[in-house]
């Protein structure tokens, strides 16, 4: 027992290591691959904090090197979720009753623990077991889960501040509860630090947490589960079940103590999952918390007055950087027709310049999309946009799946503005162009707001302020997160909180006080020094 008016120590964003050639940090990372590639893991569900295995191996391989094995998961069954909700409800009273501080104190050590002796095996785990390379790991598996337990503990402590007014005899107080039952995290497969936030951020206000990652992140899920562990949390609170989706949600989602969802990941898995809640209200003790971030179909808009090589680059990283698979990922572009033959040029010097291979070698620029699934989708519409006469594949367009699944980055030009691809999420390197005339802005802009039912990220370029002011104007509902003069991928914590509207998701800000407001349920206090004795009101006496 303690007592103090804490204070949680103010957080900075993580550093992001360069890995240039002679770094510490190259040397410790090519270490460590060699390590990892030389043994096979088998990995376990953790449930109660015991892990639990179940003989029913499946295979991991790194997407961009499909022959080489990883190691082997157990795919849990429903029982194994049942065991997961059940410890995930035992552990809640102790885990609440925690001195906040203290729960505090784990998440800021595994924070320390990422940052210091993981940190290489964590962006390892997700480059081999996600392709990504050495910088898209760092700032994802590293910095921005840092960031993110760093962050959100000192969200907690300011929102904990908030407390309401008080009178002369009254105080009044906030008691910040964390929600009844349990919280289901459902994570993707495309960002470490996502999948570390989704059951981390509500289990810090000391909620408990039935974790499922995506099939394709297990190699690095359990590296997050150890640091965990090793930071002292205790069994129960946080329970990771690698089980088949429908096997979870049916077991979860039917669960009386169902207390909400955080969920990250496409648009049809979050709606099918509304859809069993909405079916289910009923049958629950509170109505569930359903924060959800899911796709988008973000956008680049290019005025007159914009620089070439700030809009070639801006679609070079902005498209092709993790083979498109960022939820906020550049995928369709309106140019104006007096730019283009510039931007077309420097775009395609860039593109031609891009090394695609296995991410041991750290002069890939690109790598593997996640599996066959997302690789034969990706080939299909490639195969469509190179038959369809309303498009050309003016860059790449070119697969192959021997050795890993690569995708070339590809850009498709299209006459049409409604063409499906500037519609649909793709998920993959592959970005649409449309032109149009310069002197049609404002119609280029109503389009873009119009076409598809996205509204996760979007960008404009321009020198002209009364070109952005127009963006402003006709764009403000079309992404959560606009970008100036900026591409519209890498959202830092505490800088550019982050999530979308329409059909991108709740919009509940990962990262930010928002997101962890979603997680507590206030209980509001008054009490009384001075209680009153006689019911009568002054009115009541004669005159
Ligand atoms: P996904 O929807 O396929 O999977 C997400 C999670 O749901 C996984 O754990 C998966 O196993 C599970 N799942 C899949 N089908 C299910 C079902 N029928 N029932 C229950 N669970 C099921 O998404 P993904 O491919 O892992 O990730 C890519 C998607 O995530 C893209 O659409 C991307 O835009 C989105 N995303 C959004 C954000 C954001 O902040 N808005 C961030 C990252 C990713």
């Amino acid at each position: 027992m303690s007592e103090g008016r804490y204070i949680i120590p103010e957080p900075t964003n993580e550093i992001q290591l360069s890995y240039a050639p002679g770094s510490r940090e190259r040397d410790e990372l090519k270490k460590e691959i060699k390590k990892a590639r030389s043994v096979e893991v088998e990995i376990s569900s953790v449930i109660n904090g015991k892990h639990v295995q179940t003989g029913d191996l499946k295979r991991i391989e790194p997407p961009h090197d499909i022959k080489h094995t990883l190691g082997y998961y157990h795919q849990a069954k429903k029982d194994h979720v049942m065991l997961a909700v059940d410890a995930a409800i035992s552990a809640k009273e102790q885990w609440l009753n925690m001195p906040w501080e203290e729960r505090a104190a784990i998440f800021l050590k595994a924070a320390d623990l990422i940052a210091g002796p993981y940190r290489w095996k964590m962006n390892v785990s997700t480059m081999l077991g996600q392709s990504k390379n050495p910088f898209q790991a760092e700032i994802d598996a590293a910095c921005e889960m840092i960031d993110f337990f760093r962050f959100n503990i000192k969200f907690m402590e300011r929102i904990f501040e908030i407390q309401p007014r008080s009178v002369r005899g009254i105080w009044n107080r906030t008691d910040w509860r964390p929600l009844e039952g349990f919280v289901f995290a459902l994570t993707p497969f495309n960002f470490t630090s996502i999948a570390g936030n989704l059951p981390t951020a509500p289990a810090m206000l000391g909620n408990t947490v039935v974790w499922k990652p995506s099939k394709s992140q297990v190699y690095s899920a359990r590296v997050i589960m150890e640091v965990l562990q090793q930071a002292g949390l205790p069994d129960g609170v946080i329970n990771l079940v690698y089980a088949p989706g429908p096997d979870v949600t049916d077991v979860v989602l039917n669960h009386e103590e169902f207390g909400g969802i955080h969920f990250t990941g496409s648009t049809t898995v979050f709606q099918s999952i509304w859809n069993i809640i909405g079916n289910n209200i009923s049958k629950y003790k509170s109505y569930p918390r359903i924060v959800g971030e899911t796709g988008g179909k973000d956008f680049v808009i290019v005025h007159q007055s914009a620089e070439p090589k700030e809009v070639a680059t801006a679609l070079a990283r902005g498209a092709f950087e993790y083979q498109g698979q960022k939820c906020s990922a550049a995928s369709r572009a309106y140019i104006p027709s007096c730019l283009w033959d510039e931007i077309r040029q420097m775009l395609e010097a860039d593109l031609n310049s891009f090394k695609m291979g296995g991410v041991e070698d750290f002069s890939n620029f690109i790598n593997a999309v996640i599996d066959e699934k997302s690789f034969d989708k990706l080939g299909r519409v490639i195969d469509k946009a190179k038959e369809d006469k309303d498009v050309d594949i003016i860059m790449g367009g070119g697969y192959n799946k021997t050795a890993g699944y690569f995708i070339e980055p590809t850009v498709i030009l299209t006459k049409d503005p409604e063409y499906y691809t500037m519609k649909e999420e793709l998920f993959g390197p592959i970005l649409t162009v449309y032109i149009y005339p310069e002197e049609k802005y404002q119609n280029a802009l109503k389009i873009c707001d119009k076409t598809s039912p996205y509204a996760l990220t979007g960008a404009v370029f321009a020198r002209d302020k009364q070109a952005i002011e127009l963006a402003h104007k006709h764009l403000r509902y079309a992404a959560g997160n606009f970008y100036i003069n900026d591409k519209p991928t890498g959202a830092v914590v505490s800088q550019q909180p982050f999530g979308g509207a329409r059909g991108s998701g709740t919009n509940d800000k990962a990262g930010s006080m928002i997101n962890l407001l979603r997680w507590l349920s206030p209980r509001s206090l008054k009490e009384n020094f001075n209680p009153p004795t006689d019911y009568r009101y002054p009115f009541l006496e004669e005159d």
